[in-house]
């Protein structure tokens, strides 16, 4: 049931067709849209990748989020996944907004967001943005460096402004210090020069990196962050607000587990940002929110089969979709995203090494870095990747000219965006596909295959060896 697009709701860049919403079935789940969608696409010689995205496991995510953080307010990280869908429904659902460029800020500002529930989290930034953010009404503003607060006092003096802190990251997929983050060692400095310039400072942030395997990595930087809101505060500057970042893992049911990390977190919070201190807490999460709320169905364009040394076979699948496409994170995770094939095989099904290329002329252009083990499948068969909700859309391009995957936002019609209501947006729980059961962890070196020759569920085989991580 078509329920209509978003005023000025776009599909991907580059993309013709807008972005679709339509209304769950009394009983059905985003699996059997996904289903539904690959039997219609079958019939026809158009076997386009798509998507499908469940808004509602955004509300249960975010349901989620302030159990386990009662105390953190979550302003959503609009780059892991800025579809307007997913933006409209966390508005709804109360959430901030961190923003990092103009155009994202404009998004969400469009959206009717307030400028107070956004923080413009980007520590270098084009002088022409922060005149946007200062002419919007934007304030909270993070930095790391003297001649970021040169432009800010410039274009913006009325700012509050975050200092963005370094932090160790090395445990996470997606290191960002690198790259960002002031050390100890210079920030009574630049909160001095803060002062100097008449600026104002609120707080201190950072960020453990992007899918952080670990606590501890938050326990050092909340640390870090006590130490700079006792230099900001013998600075002269108001220290009250600090902001924990994002890097929450994603994926339901993988570890580490987001309610063990949480609960690591509201134990320095309670002890160094104790209730009744004056301090507001929120967060970046990104991942944690998008995640597990898209899945991902990719048609076999091509197949080759080769023989290695000692006569073993290997199969490259050619895929619609690929690093250039929704894939581009997948070339830097440790861990291999696993799909589903969507095919009635036998129970015991000969596996062989598979390489997933993507569609562009480029060699480089792989789903996955390394080999998988799959089924030996055929031109024209499916296979859905679930979890494709974080930095997918957002990261793709139009290379080669390939589009990338279209985007069928599903919800309950019983859960309502765009009425303006939180309380509309309660989640319902996710019903499974009769017979067949979503809640798999892939063995890193194989697939999930989905049967019904077997106990009528997806069935996962018993992992064989696979070349992982790549040697490419
Ligand atoms: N905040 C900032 C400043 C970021 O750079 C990122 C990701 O790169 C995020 C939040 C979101 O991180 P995640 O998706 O890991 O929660």
């Amino acid at each position: 049931v078509p329920l209509g697009n978003p005023k000025g709701s776009q599909g991907p860049p580059g993309s013709t067709w807008p972005e679709e919403l339509i209304a769950l079935g009394p009983g059905e789940s985003a699996w059997q849209v996904v289903l539904k969608k690959i039997q219609e696409l079958s019939d026809s010689d158009h076997r386009d990748p798509f998507m499908v995205a469940n808004l509602g496991v955004l509300a249960s995510r975010h349901q989620a989020f302030r159990r386990a953080l009662p105390r953190v307010s979550p302003f959503y990280a609009v780059k892991c996944n800025s579809s307007n869908w997913v933006l409209r429904v966390l508005a709804t659902l109360g959430t901030g907004f961190d923003c990092a460029s103009q155009v994202e800020l404009e998004q969400v500002l469009g959206l009717g967001v307030a400028p107070s529930r956004i923080i413009y989290a980007n520590p270098c930034k084009p002088v022409s943005h922060i005149q946007y953010a200062a002419r919007r009404g934007v304030r909270l503003l993070t930095f790391d460096s003297e001649e970021e607060l040169t432009k800010v006092a410039k274009h913006h003096p009325e700012a509050r402004l975050v200092l963005r802190l370094w932090t160790q990251d090395s445990e996470s997929s997606f290191p960002l210090s690198a790259k960002f983050g002031a050390t100890l060692e210079v920030c009574e400095h630049l909160l001095q020069s803060a002062r100097a310039l008449g600026l104002a400072v609120v707080g201190a942030s950072f960020h453990v990196g992007s899918n952080c395997q670990t606590a501890h990595s938050f326990t050092q930087a909340l640390a870090d962050c006590r130490r700079v809101f006792e230099m900001g505060r013998a600075s002269g500057h108001d220290m009250s607000l600090l902001d924990i970042g994002g890097g929450f893992p994603g994926e339901e049911g993988l570890k580490p587990k987001f309610e063990e990390m949480a609960r690591v977190i509201n134990a320095v919070l309670a002890q160094d940002f104790p209730v009744g201190s004056g301090v507001e807490i929120i967060a970046e999460p990104g991942r944690f929110y998008a995640a597990s709320a898209c899945m991902a169905a990719v048609n076999i364009i091509a197949k080759k089969a080769v023989l290695q040394p000692g006569g073993h076979r290997k199969l490259l699948y050619y895929l619609n979709e690929g690093h250039y496409g929704i894939f581009r994170i997948f070339s830097r995770e440790p861990v291999p995203k696993m799909p589903i094939v969507v095919k009635e095989l036998g129970s015991e099904p000969p596996l062989f090494p598979c390489t997933l290329y993507g569609p562009t002329c480029d060699a480089f252009d792989k789903l996955l870095p390394g080999e998988v083990t799959m089924p030996e499948l055929d031109v024209g068969d499916w296979l859905v990747f679930p979890s494709m909700g974080a930095y997918t859309t957002t990261m793709s391009s139009t290379f080669n000219g390939f589009l990338p995957a279209s985007v069928c936002y599903a919800m309950d019609p019983k859960l309502r965006p765009w009425s303006g209501r939180a309380e509309n947006l309660v989640p319902r729980q996710q019903v499974p596909l009769e017979g067949y059961v979503l809640d798999i962890q892939p063995h890193p070196s194989c697939c999930c295959l989905l049967s019904s020759a077997n106990t009528g569920g997806i069935s996962q085989h018993p992992p064989t060896k696979a070349n992982y991580p790549p040697d490419t």
